[in-house]
């Protein structure tokens, strides 16, 4: 790696722009040029990724087939599409993928698809949606383990997949003509859901919020068009799930202004943007995985 021109950020890729020829490393070249594509709306495609490294430190990467190029970049910069790539490429089946993100809040957003509305008692929103939170402590990443709770406590856990969206900057009060903007990527979610306590408790927070209860990731896909994407979720490898974000009841810039109006967003809030029908329970020893057309798989074990 030592041959690797260490190029810190979007400002010196820019400077050196002259000096190209001489960067041996066609990798480094490929990234240099991703790198100066970078636009304040993330109209590129990349996909970042949260990890802990071999050296035991945690790090955001850009996928670049199996190879992650590691970045300097802590998440504030990522969020302002500033992309210091630290030199160093590590192979992704080398490394931890952790969440994505360490969000200030998980919006959740359910009945915006009609079959799962239908399915859980009521009817898809089509103006007012209805919405709850879910503690950060329910996050975990790809192929950790959902652990059920006590039978004393919930008998029925169920799994809702969905896409969530991410947060790239601060906002209030969002007009819905300029929501897209506030959006840095999409991740895939399972809205693990206790489903007699969603139905016996007067608020969602218990039934939604158990440890472990908010599988994200594996990582954030910028850049692609979140309106058509299809949503696959499989337990045990059989499809249980089948839904396409066209089918929503709500647009997702409608969603982001109609929230911002309440509180503010903040990088790296995540907003989940509610399941499609199938939602069903899970039993220890299932696996199960969401999968979302463009952006990929998260799977996680069930204990
Ligand atoms: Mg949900």
């Amino acid at each position: 790696m030592e041959k690797v021109r260490v190029l810190n950020t979007m400002e010196s890729v820019l400077a050196n722009e002259q000096n190209l020829g001489s960067v041996i490393c066609g990798d480094m070249i490929s990234m240099t040029k991703k790198l100066k594509n970078v636009s304040a709306s993330f109209d590129v495609s990349r996909t970042i990724v949260r990890y802990q490294g071999t050296d035991g430190n945690i790090y955001y990467g850009i996928i670049e087939g199996e190879q992650v190029l590691q970045l300097a970049s802590g998440f504030a910069e990522i969020a302002q599409g500033i992309f210091n790539y630290d030199g160093v490429q590590v192979l992704l089946d080398d490394v931890k993928i952790l969440i994505p993100v360490e969000p200030t809040k998980v919006i959740n957003f359910g009945w915006t698809f009609a079959g799962h509305a239908n399915e859980t008692g009521g009817t898809a929103n089509l103006k007012e949606p209805f919405l709850f939170l879910k503690p950060q402590s329910a996050l975990i990443a790809d192929k950790e383990t959902i652990y059920l709770p006590p039978i004393s406590l919930t008998n029925r856990v169920e799994l809702e997949g969905e896409v969530a969206l991410v947060i790239g900057k601060s906002g209030k009060n969002i007009k819905e003509e300029d929501a897209l903007d506030y959006v840095l990527g999409y991740t895939v979610f399972n809205d693990v859901t206790a489903r007699d306590l969603t139905k016996s408790d007067p608020q969602f927070t218990r039934g939604k919020g158990f440890d472990t209860f908010g599988p994200i990731g594996p990582w954030i896909v910028t850049g692609i068009d979140p309106t058509h994407l299809k949503i696959v979720t499989t337990l045990n490898g059989k499809v249980v799930q089948d839904g396409n974000t066209a089918q929503m009841s709500l647009r997702i810039p409608y969603l982001i202004s109609w929230i911002s109006q309440v509180m503010t967003l903040e990088p790296g809030d995540v907003l989940a943007l509610g399941s499609p029908s199938g939602s069903c329970s899970m039993k220890s020893g299932d696996v199960v995985t969401v999968e979302v057309e463009h952006i990929g798989k998260l799977t996680n074990y069930v204990k």
